[in-house]
């Protein structure tokens, strides 16, 4: 699912500068809501995870084992 874009003024492990649009993307989750300003910040790329989440919009069904 799209949300708004917005980026972190946050530098750190995983959290690369890079600006979030997809709710799933699990460094957007990462980022705490206060920690986050709106829109694509200056001149970064887009998140190599939520451009991931946006060609795979839906989960692999979970692997079933065997007994
Ligand atoms: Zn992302």
């Amino acid at each position: 699912m799209r949300i708004k874009p917005f980026h972190s003024p946050l530098r750190g492990i995983g959290l690369a500068t890079v600006w979030h649009d997809h709710a799933r993307c699990p460094i957007a989750q990462s980022i705490a809501p206060a920690d986050q300003l709106p829109g694509k910040g200056l001149n970064l790329p887009r998140c190599p995870y939520c451009a991931m989440l946006d060609r795979w919009p839906t989960p692999p069904p979970p692997v079933e084992e065997g007994p």
